[in-house]
């Protein structure tokens, strides 16, 4: 790679054996939501997160989505998630016609606070979506406990966390599901896809059947009651097969790509790379950047110049209490951190001299605007 060349954020990685089993997946004429893939995918994928269940569907959001009808969330029902994620968190909820309940989140870890989900706990509280967010673990003994104290379910949001583990344990089977997204940027993809992990029969089952129309078992063609498509296709996960296959190798690059930045940029107490706790193993999903002398219109200018000088970076998400849907008063933590951060490049093909090219620039641009 040319030393002045353009460094997107991120950029998958497709490879012979991806496209063989497409190709494969494509000539079987099995290109819909039946055929032995999507068996496989799901199949490899429970076994990989250590879970009795694995259930394919067409993307992230609709996992979501489905979990919560899975559980019969309603309108009326209150669900506890991070206000510091992005938005097809709070959007699923809504979905349901239940309502996101905004937490602040835990300024190390960017995950859900659980002294903030404890103090908010009702009568209407039906579940807590923790988010392992940029690759993260949440703080899961903590909700469990909360949740189990109250009898309210866990749903992993692990779209951006395949393979991060919980004290030694993989995310997706420490609540009472996990939902995986394989959109492009992803840990890995499927193009769009996503993935439902659980350990309980009953649950697995009524979302195998949600997902397709609830279609009665008995009389083909009669629904009981309203269900949705939320397959994935054959092809996408042909597609998945072989990106399972090589998650370890993705990974350990990922945490490669975390060591070469620890050692390339300038950290202090006031600017700081990601943090992961000593119970945590993270997935890296995204290398996170804050300075605690930025504002908003700092971190935008700095993004500006990394821009100008040819490396690509994307600001953390917006608080879900910004917008228009769940607006309501800003959360200390997650309002400072969705103005002070932001995520650098990080995929399989990343050099470390374009790491080091990255850190140089950052440090130096740094110390020109002397926000640190
Ligand atoms: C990507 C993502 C989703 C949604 O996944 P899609 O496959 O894009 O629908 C949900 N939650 C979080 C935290 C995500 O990053």
């Amino acid at each position: 790679m040319m030393s002045d060349s353009f460094i997107p954020i991120s950029k998958p990685f497709i490879g012979p054996r991806e496209k063989e089993l497409v190709i494969d997946a494509l000539d079987s004429g099995w290109v819909s939501s039946i055929g032995k893939y999507i068996d496989e995918f799901e199949a490899n994928f429970a076994r990989y997160c250590g879970t009795e269940y694995a259930l394919a569907v067409s993307n992230g959001t609709t996992g979501l989505h489905l979990a919560l009808a899975t559980l019969g969330l309603k309108p009326g029902d209150e669900v506890i998630i991070p206000d510091l994620t992005f938005v097809a968190t709070a959007n699923a909820v809504a979905y349901t016609g239940a309502t996101p309940v905004l937490a602040d989140i835990d300024a190390d870890t960017l995950c859900i606070d659980p002294s903030s989900v404890k103090s908010l706990i009702s009568a209407r509280t039906k579940a807590i979506i923790p988010v392992h967010l940029y690759g993260h673990p949440a703080d899961m003994d903590a909700l469990m406990e909360i949740g189990n104290a109250h009898g309210i379910a866990v749903i992993e949001d692990a779209a951006e966390a395949h393979g991060a583990e919980y004290k030694g344990r993989r995310v997706g089977g420490l609540g009472k599901c996990g939902v995986f997204s394989f959109y492009g940027n992803k840990v890995i993809t499927t193009g769009e896809g996503g993935m439902l992990t659980t350990n309980d029969r009953d649950f697995h089952a009524r979302a195998k059947r949600l997902r397709d129309h609830a279609m009665s078992p008995q009389r083909r063609y009669f629904h009981e009651e309203r269900g949705f498509n939320y397959r994935i296709t054959n092809l996408q996960a042909a597609l998945g097969v072989a990106q399972l296959e090589r998650i370890d190798d993705f990974l350990s690059r990922r945490a490669e790509i975390m060591d070469w930045y620890n050692a390339e940029i300038v950290t202090s107490d006031r600017v700081r790379l990601n943090r992961v706790k000593n119970w945590a193993k993270s997935a890296f999903w995204m290398i996170c950047l804050e300075v605690d002398g930025f504002d908003e219109a700092g971190r935008d200018a700095f993004m500006q110049a990394l821009k100008a000088r040819g490396i690509d970076t994307r600001p953390y998400f917006c608080t879900m209490s910004s917008m228009p849907m769940y607006r309501q008063p800003p959360l200390p933590v997650s309002t400072r951190k969705a103005q002070i951060g932001l995520n650098l490049p990080s995929f399989y093909e990343l050099t470390k001299q374009d790491v080091r090219r990255i850190g140089a620039e950052v440090n130096e641009i740094l110390k020109e605007m002397r926000a640190a």
